[in-house]
């Protein structure tokens, strides 16, 4: 018994956030759950796993499972394969999405560094970038920053400009970041269509 517990609190150890004690508190509590509930819970799980798999191209999540390799965004023929914008996470990339204002295409970082990252490259997934940008016929002319106006995020544009620089320089890329109009502190998540728009056109 207690070696399954043990078990189980070392599994959810893996989630994001979750610290030792915490997960032993969250193993106690799902084994006082409702056998029914479990098993539900336990298959939603692994359904979504299996149904979900990672776009090819920018990289998000998505749930087509072995369907596409693309997701709906990057197949869609009526996007502007010119324009790159560099988000750092899925749900910034559907916000953006929501808004309707943006018909580029995308490419999720999957999260920011900062100076004092020694693998700057295991927080942000530059390689997988710079293989996109350096592919032959790569027809991306711009790249857009959309990250947080805050320390995390200005530090990871600092830390892309410095690693994109080649690339950038080699295939005669723009480099822009969104206007004032996502002005300090605005997360992407509570961004609107006007606002959205407003940043696109004020991209410098
Ligand atoms: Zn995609």
């Amino acid at each position: 018994m207690n070696d399954i517990l043990t078990e189980l609190t070392e599994l959810l150890r893996k989630l994001p956030g979750i610290g030792p004690r915490q997960a032993r508190r969250l193993a106690l509590w799902l084994v006082r759950q409702d056998k029914q509930w479990v098993q539900e819970f336990a298959t939603a799980l692994t359904g979504a796993r299996s149904s979900v798999s990672v776009c090819s191209y920018c990289k998000r999540l998505h749930p087509e499972g072995g369907a596409h390799m693309l997701c709906s965004v990057c197949r869609s023929d009526a996007r502007n394969s010119h324009l790159l914008m560099l988000v750092e996470k899925d749900v910034d990339l559907e916000n953006i999405e929501k808004t309707g204002a943006y018909s580029g295409r995308y490419f999720v970082l999957g999260g920011t560094t900062s100076p004092l990252d020694k693998e700057p490259d295991r927080k942000v997934r530059i390689r997988e970038l710079q293989q996109l940008l350096t592919e032959k016929g790569s027809p991306v002319e711009e790249i857009i920053f959309a990250l947080s106006a805050t320390t995390e995020g200005e530090d990871t544009v600092l830390y892309l400009e410095g690693a994109l620089k080649n690339v950038v320089k080699d295939n005669d890329i723009k480099l822009t970041k969104l206007g004032r109009g996502l002005s300090t502190g605005t997360e992407l998540e509570y961004v609107d269509r006007d606002t959205m728009s407003y940043a696109l056109k004020g991209r410098a």
